[in-house]
């Protein structure tokens, strides 16, 4: 069986709360691995995630991880949420740079997620299981391509244990990123990032920013199906169901999906698998 694990925003509000609680209820019986809850960078939902991620460690009873994100917080803000997260019976994290607005990176702050690794192997050893990010369609802040594979490498070189992607439709852009990161002596799992199909308008948003590109095809069968829910519904879940069986039978070591915090869109994924 391939592996799975759900990634989680924290809420913020009661109903959040009780919405993620449904999903994680319903999520659990597919026995992941893991469930992750990403961090704000810039210190938004600084207090949100320990909090989240005790709330699904204590109260669901699965393993809960933290992403930790390194540019907008410094060394000591990171130190004392390791130090909890440790505290809180983690063994896991995910080690990322983040995203802040401009002007928010204070003086000091680490630039670069493979100082971020650095910095717990530096102080925790071997205690955490450190996933980094990686972009089969190129991050797009990086110069290109090959730099952004170099800089991959930087991370893994650090300590990484594995990599999650972004989520990409393309199975040929993540075949071939393993392909090419085997080459530079990269050997650690790469886990294909998926992105259940909920709301069209606001994926071609996220898509646009984080370089993920939805093929045309599947742009023109939303476009045609336009209110018919019931519709896009099916498609969406068919053609993600596809592409996770595509990556399954190519190799893939796992499947972390992207949840939003909704339980069906991937439910309607693992029933077609
Ligand atoms: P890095 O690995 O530091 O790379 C960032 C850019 O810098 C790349 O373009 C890279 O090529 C370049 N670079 C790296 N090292 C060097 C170097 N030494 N010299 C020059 N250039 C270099 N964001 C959040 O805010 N919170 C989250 O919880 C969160 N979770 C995520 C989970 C996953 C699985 C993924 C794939 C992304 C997540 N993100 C999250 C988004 C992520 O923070 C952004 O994509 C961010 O822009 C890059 O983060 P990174 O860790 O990949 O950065």
């Amino acid at each position: 069986m391939t592996p799975i694990s759900f990634e989680f925003y924290p809420p913020k509000t009661e109903e959040q709360r009780t919405q993620l609680d449904r999903s994680v209820q319903k999520l659990k019986a597919h026995a992941p691995q893991f469930m992750s809850v990403t961090f704000g960078a810039g210190g938004s939902t600084l207090s949100h995630t320990p909090e989240t991620v005790q709330r699904l460690r204590s109260q669901h009873g699965v393993a809960g991880v933290p992403h930790i994100t390194c540019v907008g917080g410094n060394r000591e803000e990171i130190r004392s949420l390791l130090k909890l997260y440790r505290a809180l019976g983690c063994d896991r994290v995910v080690a990322l740079r983040g995203d802040t607005p401009s002007g928010m990176v204070r003086s000091g702050d680490m630039r670069y997620a493979s100082e971020l690794v650095e910095l717990i192997r530096a102080e925790h050893g071997d205690h955490f299981h450190v996933e980094v990010a990686a972009y089969p369609e190129t991050h797009p802040q990086a110069e290109d391509a090959l730099a952004d594979l170099r800089h991959f490498k930087i991370k893994v070189d650090a300590g990484a244990n594995s990599a999650i992607t972004q989520y990409f439709y393309n199975t040929d852009a993540y075949f071939r990123f393993v392909d090419d990161a085997r080459a530079l002596g990269i050997d650690i799992p790469i886990i294909p990032g998926i992105m259940p199909i909920s709301n069209f308008s606001q994926l071609r948003r996220f898509s646009e920013a984080c370089g993920a590109e939805i093929p045309r095809w599947v742009v023109q069968r939303m476009r045609a199906y336009g209110d018919d829910v019931d519709s896009v519904r099916a498609f969406a879940s068919d053609f993600v169901a596809a592409l996770c069986r595509r990556l399954i039978e190519g190799g893939a070591p796992g499947l972390h999906f992207y949840t939003l915090n909704l339980s069906k869109p991937t439910q309607a994924i693992l029933q077609r698998l």
